[in-house]
């Protein structure tokens, strides 16, 4: 690939060749445009619930596969899942989609909660689940009928982690929240400050019946540590994404565990550039690109406007995300200004899409 790549900016060059300055930029951004497409891509952490009518086409443009994470939240009616929607959608597009199912806690403590839900993983995995996520509804949501809030490290969940290790099944587990989460919302620049300006229930400084940011992230250490046969990839940079030093000290602890940046850029951009490079380049086989990006309500609740407009979005958050990885210029992201990794051809290969087909043995 390198090679086309060295043949396509030739021939742009060479058709270029008599530029101004005008046409140098839009030399440049062609080349950009064809590199970014050159690589082929798996958004690991994606969420689109619902079609959309240009998904397909959005998708094959950016040489790019997702895989629809599913999450499990309980409300007053029940457990709230996307599962079905993710189960259709792969149905009708079954060369762009992976699923992954989820698991939540509610009913622990019923003696047969753990063969349950090992039943509905073994239907859901028979039905192309390639992965299972936990969700920080362990540790900051649901309680058991003791009124603890259970723990990822719960031993009740224990034969569920056994069935997925002898089936060969990773989990990702976004356990906890930014440490931002524990803090007081005074920065209007911090990264996460318009998610828990809409999500209040979440910011634990709000409510101080949650457990600490440090015994979650404990209990999620430990639940790694006696799991060593069980591949594990940790959301959100796992929860430590304000800094990689931190992330760095699990991933040497952990050879089990992988990582991934889903909607936690801002913190990274947030860091020195040099460093977060060289955490990248030093944890190129561990890091898979993933975004959180998807879609949130049915294509028709929604005026042409209106889809043109979140195509639109959806296009430049991709090609934000590109520009900071691939490039070295200067990029503003939630708040956080810096410049680009400028990550060599080689690691984005790997980040972008060789790591997550190895990790859910794509091919
Ligand atoms: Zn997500």
């Amino acid at each position: 690939m390198r090679n086309s790549l060295v043949l396509l900016s030739a021939i742009i060059s060479f058709a270029a060749c008599k530029s101004d300055k005008k046409h140098k930029s839009s030399e440049d951004a062609t080349k950009a445009t064809i590199e970014q497409q050159a690589i082929k891509k798996i958004d690991v952490h994606a969420h689109y619930k619902y079609e959309r009518d240009y998904l397909a086409d959005f998708f094959k443009k950016w040489n790019m596969q997702g895989v629809l994470v599913d999450v499990s939240i309980a409300d007053s009616v029940g457990v709230n899942r996307s599962w079905k929607e993710y189960l259709d959608h792969v149905k009708t597009e079954p060369d762009l989609f992976y699923l992954c199912s989820s698991l939540i806690g509610v009913g622990i403590d019923n003696p047969d909660f753990a063969q349950k839900s090992i039943e509905k993983l073994e239907q859901e995995i028979r039905s192309g689940a390639r992965m299972v996520k936990v969700w920080k509804n362990f540790g900051m949501v649901t309680k058991d009928a003791s009124g603890k809030f259970i723990q990822i490290d719960d031993s009740r969940l224990q034969p569920i982690w056994d069935f997925l290790k002898e089936r060969k099944i990773p989990v990702m587990a976004h356990i906890g929240e930014p440490v931002q989460a524990w803090r007081p919302l005074d920065d209007p620049n911090n990264p996460h400050f318009g998610y828990y300006t809409d999500h209040p229930e979440y910011h634990a400084y709000q409510h101080p019946e949650i457990p600490s940011y440090e015994m979650i992230i404990t209990a999620r250490d430990n639940w790694i540590e006696n799991n060593p046969g069980l591949k594990i990839l940790c959301a959100h940079l796992g929860s430590m994404s304000h800094d990689v030093d931190m992330v760095a000290k699990r991933l040497d602890k952990f050879p089990n565990i992988y990582v991934e940046p889903a909607a936690r850029f801002g913190d990274l951009v947030g860091q020195d550039s040099d460093k977060v490079k060289a955490f990248f380049e030093k944890y190129q086989d561990r890091i898979l690109f993933g975004t959180d990006y998807g879609t949130s309500s049915p294509q028709t609740e929604k005026t042409a406007g209106e889809l043109k407009g979140e195509e639109q979005n959806l296009e430049e958050s991709y090609r934000r995300l590109w520009t900071y990885l691939s490039t070295a210029d200067s990029l503003a992201l939630r708040g956080q200004k810096n410049r680009g990794l400028a990550l060599s051809e080689q690691v984005l290969k790997k980040f972008y899409y060789q790591n997550t087909a190895d990790f859910l043995k794509l091919n």
